[in-house]
């Protein structure tokens, strides 16, 4: 472990995510459980969540890429792995030696598998992905039949089949329900309980529980994030959020009304104000478009004002501070709460991306 000098931090409360992925257990009524680690686990750190996903009992963990997958095997994980997106050719004899299971992503992509796997080796598991309507990777509804027949006929594991929904996240419209009727005709031609069935992210395993099939896929959600505001409103179990981020005040100093702060010299103190300077900056994250966000400081909300630095930012105090003052950026403090949701709203984009454009210069501490 390198020292941290520097205070900035993300803290990853474990103990919430294990909640997290309790209360999806409980909701998906049987089926299994897979965490979705992709992205460094959107930012948290794949080796701690996935370590912690597994001893509190999941035994399957996805991720985007074949070097996600492999990266997991190399740290000792033991479970199912499914790589979610594209695999080449050159992966799949590392694939059935390290038993990862790949997505099969087009009828291309399966004539291209059966010529790249290695008779001697074990059998690659395969997942059959579905285009039922994201556009993105799979077989289109209308292919399956072939896709199916293929996977049968040559010297491969049929592991699961699976789709991803494109409005799961919004109150169920047509699309939604074409995406479910698809699916289901698909399911029908598949009758093999060898096959594992996993349709749903987070957003449909919180709105729907009866498509839970075999297994559901939790992502953003197992962070302790809702998926977007209307599965929030509608939320029928609690969520933890796991990841907060803090510094301390570095430098504080008084600046005369009229004066103005950072570069651009965008800011003009109305009157004698106290500023403090925190050690956080684009960098790492902490992106320009958060100007005027608030941080808390002894619980109550102050606005960072002026231009966000690469590496620093400064912040309006309400009152002086010493240095070393604790900072919150995103989560608790007393009685101040900054949600991840807040910076979404204010850069104009999701969650989602919040935990992921952290940079690696954060470090990221366990509790
Ligand atoms: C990322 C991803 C998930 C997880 O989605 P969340 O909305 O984060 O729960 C599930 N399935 C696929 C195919 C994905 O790419």
């Amino acid at each position: 472990m390198t020292e941290n000098y520097r205070p900035t931090k993300a803290v990853i409360d474990l103990g919430a995510i294990e909640k997290n992925l309790a209360a999806f257990k409980e909701r998906s009524q049987g089926a299994e459980l897979i965490a979705v680690v992709k992205a460094d686990a959107y930012g948290h750190g794949a080796i701690e969540v996935a370590n912690r996903a597994v001893e509190s009992g999941v035994q399957f963990l996805a991720v985007a890429t074949p070097d996600e997958a492999v990266y997991l095997r190399n740290h000792g994980f033991q479970t199912k792995i499914l790589v979610l997106g594209a695999t080449p050719a050159s992966f799949l004899p590392v694939a059935q030696k390290e038993e990862i299971a790949v997505a099969a992503i087009s009828l291309e992509w399966l004539q291209m598998a059966a010529a790249a796997v290695e008779p001697g080796l074990l059998p690659l598991k395969i997942h059959l992905k579905v285009d039922t309507g994201m556009r993105r990777v799979g077989v289109l509804t209308e292919e399956a039949p072939i896709a199916i027949e293929f996977i049968r006929q040559h010297p491969f594991e049929f592991a699961g089949i699976f789709t991803h929904f494109a409005t799961a996240d919004e109150e169920s419209g047509e699309l939604f329900q074409r995406q479910v009727r698809e699916m289901k005709s698909v399911i029908d031609q598949v009758d093999d309980p060898q096959v594992l069935v996993h349709v749903s992210n987070s957003a449909a395993a919180i709105m729907h529980p009866e498509l839970a099939y075999g297994a559901v896929r939790i992502g953003i959600s197992m962070y302790g994030i809702a998926p977007s505001p209307y599965v929030e409103e509608k939320m029928p179990f609690k969520l933890l959020p796991a990841l907060s981020l803090e510094t301390e005040v570095v430098h504080v100093k008084k600046v005369k009304a009229g004066e103005t702060l950072s570069y651009g010299a965008t800011y003009r103190s109305e009157k004698d104000e106290w500023i403090a300077t925190l050690p956080i900056g684009y960098a790492d994250g902490m992106l320009r478009g958060l100007q005027g966000q608030d941080v808390l400081i002894r619980g109550e909300r102050m606005p960072i004002v002026g231009r966000i630095c690469m590496d620093q930012c400064m912040v309006r105090l309400n009152e002086q501070v010493p240095v070393g003052e604790k900072v919150q950026l995103i989560g608790k403090q007393r009685d101040g709460l900054v949600r991840i949701d807040e910076w979404a709203e204010k850069l104009g984009t999701i969650p989602y991306e919040i935990p992921c454009i952290l940079t690696k210069r954060i470090p990221r501490m366990y509790h």
